[in-house]
């Protein structure tokens, strides 16, 4: 997320139909849902102002990425993280995910219930318990918030054993009024199959693609089910990878960009 980087991100528009046909509200009802896709190239990190006020990180870059991740948060004038969601403990996930904790007020942290014995997840521990802050689980079916047109659930992990630390992920679904948004994390096609199994409604508006583009996730299937508008990939510029199932995509027609992008969903 270097500046040459932070050049690269645009703003997209979203309107919504209650919007469009509801004909001129006051301007005091005008609220903002904004998300930030940060580059932090081979890694993810995900910063959401709520039209509440409030704030959602989730994860926080590789190690090095920490002083631009929160220069960018706080050139958002926030001084609080009212969620941060590490979504599962590999390294390009929370490798400066203690820093960023240490340098805001942290009301709330959410993580998979996985250990690792990484330097960056200890020093995540660390920070959480020195700054007095419980850990609270992440898991399928568990609300973040509900305020009736705002809401954020976990949709995974649905389980407490996997084979592959990524299928830890959080997966979180955020909704507000009629849009959806999805964060995979790096949940691959496991996890998938246990959402759709579930049964859960997944169409989403915009997709936190899982596993940074990777063939290990984003089924066919999947994509039919959730049929994004927009898929956000994360992923480094020598990584290949993602050309591979840009075919799944470009059949859903979905919108596919290669870096950070700034969403906003005006009401
Ligand atoms: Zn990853």
């Amino acid at each position: 997320m270097k500046g040459r980087h932070l050049a690269r991100i645009f703003s997209l528009l979203l309107l919504s139909v209650l919007f469009l046909f509801s004909g001129c509200a006051p301007a005091t009802q005008f609220s903002e849902l904004i998300i930030s896709y940060l580059d932090v190239g081979q890694g993810d990190s995900t910063f959401i102002q709520l039209p509440n006020g409030e704030t959602i990180l989730i994860d926080a870059g590789n190690k090095g990425d920490g002083s631009d991740i929160i220069g960018y948060i706080q050139g958002t004038g926030t001084d609080t993280l009212d969620y941060v969601i590490a979504t599962h403990p590999h390294a390009d996930h929370i490798g400066s995910m203690a820093e960023v904790i240490g340098a805001f007020n942290v009301k709330n942290v959410y993580m998979p219930k996985k250990e690792h014995t990484s330097k960056a997840f200890e020093n995540l521990l660390d920070t959480i318990e020195e700054k007095g802050l419980a850990i609270q689980t992440a898991k399928a079916g568990k609300t973040v918030f509900d305020d009736g047109n705002l809401k954020a659930e976990f949709l995974a992990p649905n389980s407490e054993e996997y084979a592959d630390l990524n299928n830890y992920s959080a997966v979180l679904q955020l909704t507000y009024n009629d849009k959806h948004f999805l964060f995979m994390g790096d949940a691959e096609r496991e996890v998938e199959e246990e959402i759709l199994a579930r049964e859960y409604d997944v169409s989403a508006d915009v997709l936190k693609v899982g596993h940074h583009g990777s063939s290990s996730s984003s089924t066919k299937r999947f994509i039919e089910t959730v049929k994004p508008s927009y898929a956000i990939i994360s992923v480094g510029t020598n990584n290949h990878t993602v050309i591979r199932i840009r075919q799944r995509w470009i059949y859903c027609k979905t919108y596919m960009r290669r870096f950070g992008a700034r969403m906003k969903a005006v009401r």
